[in-house]
């Protein structure tokens, strides 16, 4: 069935878990359709088999004089060249391999200058919109919703010309985990820096789905997650600008980070190391890190010519079908015409979308997600919007005052068969 497309041109890219069967409440059992790629998307099998052959020579990194220690060394910072090829880091740029994309944006904001201004679009996902709230040093503007791209860059132009001199960053996502509609990064960047901003590209979203280079962004920072790149093994990145990270204090006390540490009287006298080690504390996570090289090896091998262009067939069938029934509202900030990820929310009149989604799951063995997907303020003004376009939208949600309080998520990527999209549109028919 893997093969046999007709939706889409070419075969999915194998992955684990296409064998995985699941009980269904009505009796019997099928295959399980993860149709969540946006929370966690499943290991490519390649990803798999590359951990698994490096498995057994698995050893200390940075830490030991033995021969698997050297191997495990090398492998992570062969792992740090490769991501951060792929990702088209500048050759002063400086990749940390952290846990996670929450984590990567935690440390950018522990790394902020003294007073700097953070602008964010309050449509972000939390892990982008609350951790310079926590920076004691930084002020934080939210821009207000856009409801087109361009809209975006005009209301970050205007926030951006009145602000106060003195060191800016701009945080936006590259595709929203909502509604998987792709933000104009590299007009955001221009106008960034037009201003003397910088700006960190939450990748989260974007990097599984579409290339992303940092270069060819002109975008400051990348922060993205291995467990959403098909690399389920607990690492993230944050790749960019060297001097603010270098200036900072590391983003965790401990060994590896330090050069030197001394009695010195009462106190210690420490001397952190100044490169990617001074925000890597503690051992680190070779085998994620692995994972993620990967990962960025296969999808690079695959051609992202060819994994967008599938992907684009089946969100349009996946749009299509959802079009056809009335009930359904699919939420979105910019409309119809607008470019997107394989990520779609929707709400059905009539269902509460927490049932909804159980019954998808207990009914059809399909595993979407329901809720407000850790971006509470825009799934509350997309719940709260009619839809400007009816045509695209479907039928408006129910009458005002039975407004959903939740929506229905469904995501896919490189190892989708298109026969989750057909099970997923007849159940939900
Ligand atoms: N940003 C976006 C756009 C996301 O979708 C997510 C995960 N849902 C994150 C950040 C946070 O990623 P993680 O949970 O891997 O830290």
């Amino acid at each position: 069935a893997d093969a046999e497309c007709a939706a889409c041109s070419r075969a999915p890219l194998p992955v684990l878990g296409r064998d995985v069967r699941v009980p269904l409440v009505t009796g019997g059992e099928v295959g399980y359709a993860a149709l969540d790629y946006a929370a966690s998307a499943p290991a490519l099998q390649r990803v798999w088999d590359d951990v698994a052959a490096y498995a057994p020579y698995y050893g200390s990194v940075h830490r030991g004089a033995g021969y698997l220690s050297q191997l495990s060394t090398d492998l992570f910072e062969q792992s740090r060249e490769t991501v951060a090829e792929f990702l088209g880091c500048r050759p002063d740029d400086e990749l940390i391999f952290t846990r996670s994309t929450t984590d990567s944006l935690n440390l950018l904001a522990s790394a902020l200058p003294a007073g700097t201004r953070v602008y964010v679009f309050d449509t972000e996902h939390h892990a982008a919109l609350l951790p310079w709230q926590r920076a004691d040093r930084a002020q934080v503007e939210y821009l207000p919703a856009p409801r087109t791209p361009e809209q975006a860059v005009a209301s970050l132009d205007v926030a951006l010309h009145g602000a106060p001199k003195g060191p800016k960053l701009v945080c936006v996502t590259g595709a929203s985990n909502v509604t998987g509609e792709i933000w104009p990064v590299r007009e955001l960047a221009a106008a960034a820096h037009r201003h003397g901003a910088r700006i960190v590209l939450d990748a989260a979203q974007l990097a599984p789905h579409h290339p992303v280079d940092i270069t060819a962004l002109d975008v400051d920072w990348v922060a993205l997650s291995g467990h959403k790149l098909y690399a389920p093994f607990g690492a993230g990145v944050l790749a960019g600008r060297a001097d603010w990270l270098r200036e900072a204090e590391p983003y965790l006390a401990g060994g590896g980070a330090t050069r030197k540490v001394a009695r010195s009287g009462d106190a210690l006298s420490v001397e952190w190391h100044s490169g990617t080690a001074r925000h890597e504390a503690g051992s680190p996570n070779v085998i994620g890190a692995y994972a993620i090289a990967s990962a960025c090896k296969a999808l690079t091998e695959a051609g992202f010519d060819s994994l967008v262009t599938r992907e684009r067939e089946l969100l349009a069938r996946l749009r299509d079908g959802l079009a056809e029934i009335p009930e359904v509202r699919v939420l979105s900030l910019f409309g119809a015409g607008s470019a997107r990820v394989g990520v779609l929310s929707f709400v059905v009149r009539g269902w509460n979308s927490s049932h909804f989604a159980a019954a998808l799951s207990a009914e059809y063995g399909i595993g979407v997600r329901d809720g407000l997907f850790c971006a509470h303020p825009l799934v509350r003004t997309l719940l709260d919007t009619e839809p400007d376009e009816p045509g695209e939208c479907g039928a408006p949600d129910a009458a005002p005052g039975e407004r959903s309080l939740n929506a229905v998520r469904v995501s896919f990527g490189a190892g989708t068969p298109q026969e989750h999209v057909e099970r997923f549109l007849g159940a939900v028919r």
